[in-house]
């Protein structure tokens, strides 16, 4: 056997992004949730070729300051916890701190971000994981990702990528849960230029549901709001009349976080139980 070596900090965060990223959708995901992380009330996604060639993902939210940019691509580099006696309290959907490296690792990133303090932008970029450029650029308060080419360095993930149809609607359902957990959030997403879904961010989770779903299953929503044992429940129900035959339109969230859960499942459904049809 070779001797044993420690390897180089591209190769581990290249390992390490495997795990992150599988495919365009997580890293919209990624994104999606360091914007929401950051108040943003406004986000724009736009993909390009299932995201394979182009992830774009603009936020209004509370930005980047110069000096910290180049951390945030750090491994395990976060400003959501400070110690293990944190995470007993999180609020925010990340903490990890493993996004931005990972996704740098496996992609062409360009950052745009402007603190509201700050008079410009910083426009910064990263491939592969090394550092191509930082400049002072003039824009908006928020935060702009474009990532390009993602695998262009890992040949062998590139090749387990679906089609960009099949990424695209990967994409596509992520961005319906969660504009439908963050009603007070205005979602956009447009698919090779074109507009697919556009949430007002009026804070009314019907109106989502319309947006989505519309109006033939918005009509026949029965509204939840119930707390017992420490936990409150919200949201809508379908009644019997719109019940489908697969658990497509079972949408749940924990703290805010989707989750798919058997035991939930089941709940649902044996609470429908003397009100549907079998196996719907
Ligand atoms: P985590 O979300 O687990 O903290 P990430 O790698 O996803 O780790 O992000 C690293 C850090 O970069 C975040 O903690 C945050 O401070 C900053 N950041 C990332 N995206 C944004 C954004 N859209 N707006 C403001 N800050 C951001
Ligand atoms: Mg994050």
């Amino acid at each position: 056997m070779p001797n044993i070596q420690v390897l180089d900090q591209v190769t581990i965060d290249k390992i390490a992004a495997g795990e992150v990223i599988e495919r365009p959708a997580s890293i919209v995901k990624e994104l999606v949730e360091n914007a929401i992380d950051a108040k943003a009330t406004a986000i724009t996604v736009e993909i390009k070729d299932g995201g394979i060639s182009l992830i774009r993902i603009a936020d209004n939210g509370c930005g980047i300051p110069k000096e910290e940019v180049p951390l945030a691509f750090l491994r395990h580099s976060t400003s959501k916890i400070r110690s293990v006696e944190d995470l007993t309290g999180i609020a925010s959907l990340g903490f990890r701190g493993e996004a931005l490296s990972s996704i740098a690792a496996i992609a062409q990133v360009e950052l745009r971000t402007k603190v509201k303090e700050a008079d410009a932008g910083i426009q910064y970029r990263i491939e592969g994981g090394s550092e191509k450029s930082m400049e002072e650029i003039g824009m908006p308060d928020g935060t702009t990702f474009f990532v390009r080419q993602i695998f262009f360095n890992t040949p062998a993930r590139r090749k387990f990528l679906k089609t960009p149809m099949t990424e695209a609607s990967h994409v596509s359902e992520l961005i319906t849960r969660l504009a439908l957990s963050h009603p007070e959030i205005s979602f956009q997403f447009l698919t090779n230029g074109q507009p697919k879904l556009h949430t007002s961010g009026n804070g009314r989770l019907k109106d989502v549901i319309y947006h989505i779903y519309g109006r033939d299953i918005t009509g026949n929503l029965l509204e939840i709001n119930a707390k017992a044992n420490g936990i409150a429940i919200r949201g809508y129900i379908g009644k019997p009349l719109i019940s489908r035959g697969n658990r497509n339109y079972e949408n749940y969230y924990i703290n805010g976080r989707y989750v798919k859960s058997s035991i939930i499942a089941k709940a649902i459904e044996d609470a429908y139980k003397g009100f549907t049809m079998q196996h719907k």
